[in-house]
């Protein structure tokens, strides 16, 4: 049996952090299932179809797929055949709301399982939200996501200034 895991997340955009999850998640995975979540009314930097190119961009693995939704969670993952949600620990802070969800997760289905991966500790402080706002000030966020990110970043906020 093909060993499945769905990698949930906003990925807006897409981090370094991101790929230090996916590339050690596909050492313990035959497939992995790159998701973008997305809430309707939550609004985002990237469209959802924006997230998912640069996210196919950046990640070049036949054993990756990418995808979209907006719905439940575990509904997906079941539909998808999988039966593991993959997702990665930063900083203290991250354990609580994971901890949450994880649980909520495992009380909606309990077949899937939540496994988390530690932060590779250059990208301990990467977060997409941090990396939006250091760009959009101006600052430079090279090194902290990959170049095709870095320069629709760039882009957008020097078109912002204009
Ligand atoms: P962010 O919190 O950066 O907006 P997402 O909502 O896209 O990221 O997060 C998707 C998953 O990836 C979450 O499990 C999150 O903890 C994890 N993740 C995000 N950034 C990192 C990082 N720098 N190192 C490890 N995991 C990360």
């Amino acid at each position: 049996m093909k060993k499945i895991a769905v990698y949930p997340g906003s990925f807006d955009p897409i981090t370094y952090g991101h790929v230090d999850i996916i590339t050690r998640g596909l050492r313990m995975f035959d497939e992995l299932i790159i998701l973008v979540a997305y809430n309707p009314n939550k609004a985002s930097l990237f469209s959802v179809q924006e997230r998912m190119d640069l996210v196919r961009a950046v990640i070049r693995d036949e054993h990756v797929r990418v995808d979209c939704s907006s719905g439940l969670l575990v509904d997906y993952v079941k539909n998808m055949g999988a039966n593991v949600i993959l997702r990665g620990l930063r900083a203290v802070s991250d354990f609580e709301y994971e901890f949450q969800m994880a649980l909520i997760n495992r009380r909606l289905n309990r077949d899937i399982e939540t496994v988390f991966l530690m932060t590779g500790y250059q990208w301990f402080y990467t977060s997409s939200n941090l990396i939006k706002e250091a760009a959009s000030l101006g600052g430079s966020v090279k090194g902290l996501v990959p170049d095709i990110v870095n320069d629709r970043l760039e882009q957008i906020f020097a078109k912002a200034k204009e």
